[in-house]
């Protein structure tokens, strides 16, 4: 499962481009992968073999004809299935839209396809990308590449689980509250949520417009810096989208870490968090200053009530975004006799438990009279994160912390009471809620044997620095 440098993305863009590899060979390989581990992880819930496969040949045709390739030529990726792929059904793992086949392609797919990538499938997620184990998709969830006993991690548990187990070198998640990050965390891959605004959304199915981010998954820093580079920039479709060029990413990633200023998040770093990954932390902090880097403590008091906000917030803005699941515009209708029950039947039969009791909360904490005292609240305590952030980052370039409180669980350790569950995002939660970016480093393991991941969080629109110590902690690995 570890990472040979012929099958990162970087090595086959190389050599299909140099016509050392065809796509066509490169795609066979990992769809033969696929088709080997598949029944077992279920990382997919569409392989698109025959599409790719065409795609492919597609790519192999235009280098026959010494057209110039692009910088994924011949690179298979995997979708997470909440991103729109026109006329290739996209379920966000939930029954209420079954059949939908959506008629146009996310702003990231077409990048994507116009950058060379080949895509293979549509990943599992937990229902609408609400939850952190790949337990709530209405279609089973996918098993951990590394320990089949164990949560991938969620919700893009499907796409950190298909790069992990080899089926693509790069995948595409989505980031609410953690989704890339705990993830990656967990089956021992990089995982990136970008700054907020600096990837386009068009076409990413929404859960809570305010937090959504799309970002990479890869099995190295340099793959994660490559596949952000195509897929970030201005995009008119989206009117969250930043207006400024995609940064360059992989040109800054070998200027080493000497005299950047890392602070390693008390309160982040204690409580809740289990002393095997803790140790991993302070493994990585005492690494990042061998490299030459200045590490101190730093704090950054409000994050403590990150999950508290999160959880009035995520809700609210997806009782409104799921409005829309009505029976008459996407998916599922169940009839009635009467269209007011038929929405009603639709929706009782087409939304998980997790999805309606996000509904409830959501409009509960929207309704008249609480709106101040709950959605309100929480919008104050989000302004006070974002201003202990930006003080930290007066005295540091950088922040470290635990991606995930613990490595994988158990399927079911945490199903029976939701509070549990949430607690899994508590230090991933708070870059959503400020908007900057972090990303998910594998960083040895725990005592079981399993990944451990280290997140490094940065500035808005610092992901180069946040790549470059990323890369950093790689290397020292
Ligand atoms: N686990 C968190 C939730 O359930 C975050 C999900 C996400 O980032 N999409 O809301």
């Amino acid at each position: 499962m570890s990472p040979t440098s012929a099958s990162t993305a970087t090595a086959i863009a190389e050599a299909v481009r140099s016509g050392e590899r065809s796509a066509r060979e490169v795609v066979d390989e990992h769809l033969a992968a696929i088709e080997a581990r598949e029944p077992e992880l279920h990382a997919f819930n569409l392989v698109m073999a025959d599409e790719a496969r065409a795609s492919a040949d597609a790519i192999d045709r235009a280098r026959a004809a010494g057209e110039q390739l692009g910088p994924l030529a011949g690179v298979p990726i995997a979708l997470k299935d909440n991103l729109c792929t026109r006329g290739i059904p996209t379920t966000c793992s939930s029954r209420i839209l079954e059949g939908w086949r959506p008629p146009y392609d996310a702003t990231v797919v077409q990048r994507l396809a116009a950058a060379g990538a080949v895509a293979v499938g549509k990943t599992n997620l937990d229902e609408f990308a609400m939850g952190s184990s790949t337990e709530n998709s209405a279609f089973g969830p996918t098993r951990n590449p590394h320990d089949t006993s164990r949560v991938p991690g969620g919700s893009s548990g499907g796409s950190a689980a298909a790069v992990a187990a080899g089926f693509a070198p790069l995948s595409l998640g989505s980031d609410t509250g953690g989704s890339i990050r705990q993830p990656a965390a967990l089956c021992g891959v990089v995982g990136v949520k970008p700054t907020y605004g600096s990837v386009s959304r068009y076409g990413l199915v929404a859960f809570a417009s305010s937090l959504d981010q799309i970002g990479p998954f890869a099995t190295t820093v340099d793959d994660a810096a490559l596949l952000l580079e195509v897929i970030a920039g201005h995009d008119p479709l989206d009117s969250t989208s930043i207006p400024q060029p995609a940064p360059s990413l992989r040109s800054e990633l070998g200027r080493g870490v000497e005299g950047l200023r890392v602070g390693v998040i008390r309160e982040l770093t204690g409580e809740g968090i289990a002393p095997d990954v803790a140790r991993r932390v302070t493994a990585a902090a005492d690494a990042l200053a061998v490299a030459g880097a200045k590490v101190d403590e730093a704090s950054v008091p409000a994050v403590a009530y990150g999950l508290s906000a999160y959880y009035l917030i995520a809700p609210a803005e997806a009782s409104s975004n799921l409005a829309r699941y009505d029976g008459v515009r996407y998916g599922l209708r169940v009839d009635a006799s009467n269209s007011p029950e038929m929405m009603v039947a639709s929706r009782t039969a087409g939304f998980g438990d997790e999805v309606k009791r996000r509904i409830m909360l959501g409009t509960y904490a929207l309704s008249a009279g609480y709106y101040d005292a709950y959605y309100g609240k929480a919008q104050r305590v989000r302004t006070l994160i974002i201003r202990d952030f930006a003080a930290a980052y007066e005295d540091f370039d950088v922040l470290l912390s635990p991606t995930s409180p613990t490595t994988a669980f158990a399927f079911g350790d945490k199903t029976a009471d939701p509070l549990t569950m949430y607690l899994n995002d508590i230090c991933t939660i708070p870059s959503n809620l400020s908007g900057d970016p972090a990303v998910s480093v594998p960083y040895g393991v725990g005592d079981d044997g399993l990944p451990v991941g280290v997140q490094v969080l940065a500035p808005a629109m610092q992901e180069a620095t946040m790549l470059r110590v990323a890369a950093a902690l790689e290397a020292s690995r």
